[in-house]
């Protein structure tokens, strides 16, 4: 019987895993994708302290090495649902979609979030490499540069503010007829001379150059279907984050955007589940915050096992 199970090998995840293994637990975790999470998107990460400069590849080798070194075990499976056990035990059921199931004493659930994609032709071969999900995290490497913004409500609105103090022009590309964030963003958004505002419009491809680097977007007048090209350097996408709780619904409560209900205490609505990271209700969703929770939900397991 494994003490800790934890779904999804983020920063989240993988620092439950380190924090649990000093404790002495036992620690499996679940990942039924990339061993890191979002961070192996990112060319570079200038954010995360003591560490100035670094590639996401890197930062996620040394987390999983770190980990594994300390015995963490890490499994390749996608969690399909989680049920809480029986009197006296309560053993948590996990259900993976190759059939396997596994138990634990507790769960922490790390699952993350994904920025929602455009889901056009080009936009995978770009990710990371002209497509971004974060100007927080890659502004800095569009400095001096033509970028589009993808997105109308508030997170897109913040983005293209952020973008227009280091890039040359800012375009951004909404599909609906107005753009949607409050309004002190849309008057700020107004009081920039390097922001254009193209509203009714979708992207309906991400544009290869020549030698197959990104090369600009082609969108579509949702008046007319007239299509043009949008000459940039780079496109951040904003329209919004999805998490995948399905899987966890049974022992956790969902808000409305589907992440998962609790607090920096990082405790779910049933005893011995846990949660941390992008995956829950939370105001801000960078690698800092995940590491953060991840520890906290790792302590509190422990706390929980006794
Ligand atoms: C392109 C890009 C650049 C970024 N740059 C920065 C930056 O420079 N600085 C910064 O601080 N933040 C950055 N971020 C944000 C940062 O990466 C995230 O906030 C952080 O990774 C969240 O960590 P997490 O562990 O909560 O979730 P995630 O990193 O999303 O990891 C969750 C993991 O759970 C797995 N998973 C999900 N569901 C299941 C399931 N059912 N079964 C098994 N596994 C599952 C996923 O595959 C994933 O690997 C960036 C994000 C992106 C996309």
């Amino acid at each position: 019987m494994t003490d800790i199970i934890i779904i999804g090998a983020g920063p989240a995840g993988l620092t439950a895993g380190i924090y649990a293994r000093r404790a002495e637990k036992s620690v499996l975790i679940l990942e039924k994708g990339a061993f890191g999470g979002q961070m192996t998107y990112s060319p570079q990460i200038d954010n995360y302290p003591g560490i100035p400069s670094v590639s996401g590849a890197e930062i996620a080798d040394r987390m999983v090495g770190q980990a594994l070194d300390l015995g963490v075990e890490i499994e390749v499976e996608e969690v399909t649902r989680v049920t809480d056990g029986e009197a006296p035990e309560y053993y948590k059921r996990v259900e993976c979609e190759s059939g396997a199931v596994y138990e634990a004493r507790a769960v922490i659930i790390a699952s993350g979030a994904e920025h929602r994609h455009l889901g056009v032709p080009g936009e995978d071969a770009h990710i990371g490499a002209g497509i971004s999900f974060c100007a927080v995290c890659d502004g800095a490497f569009y400095r001096g540069r033509d970028v589009a913004v993808v997105g109308g409500g508030n997170s897109a609105l913040q983005e293209a503010l952020m973008l227009s103090n280091v890039c040359a022009h800012v375009t951004i590309l909404q599909n609906l007829p107005t753009l949607t964030g409050e309004q002190a963003l849309r008057d700020a958004i107004a009081s920039r001379d390097n922001v254009d505002v193209i509203c009714s419009v979708t992207v309906a491809e991400v544009k290869p150059a020549a030698d197959g680097a990104f090369g600009g977007l082609v969108i579509e007048h949702a008046d007319t279907g007239a299509r043009e090209s949008i000459d940039c350097d780079g496109a951040f996408v904003a329209i919004g984050l999805a998490p995948k709780n399905e899987p966890f619904e049974s022992v956790t409560s969902l808000d409305d955007g589907g992440y998962i209900l609790s607090d920096e205490s990082c405790f779910c609505e049933t005893p011995g589940v846990f949660v941390a990271g992008d995956c829950r209700t939370k105001s801000v969703r960078q690698i800092a915050t995940a590491v953060a929770d991840g520890a906290a939900a790792a302590l509190a397991a422990c706390r929980y096992l006794g």
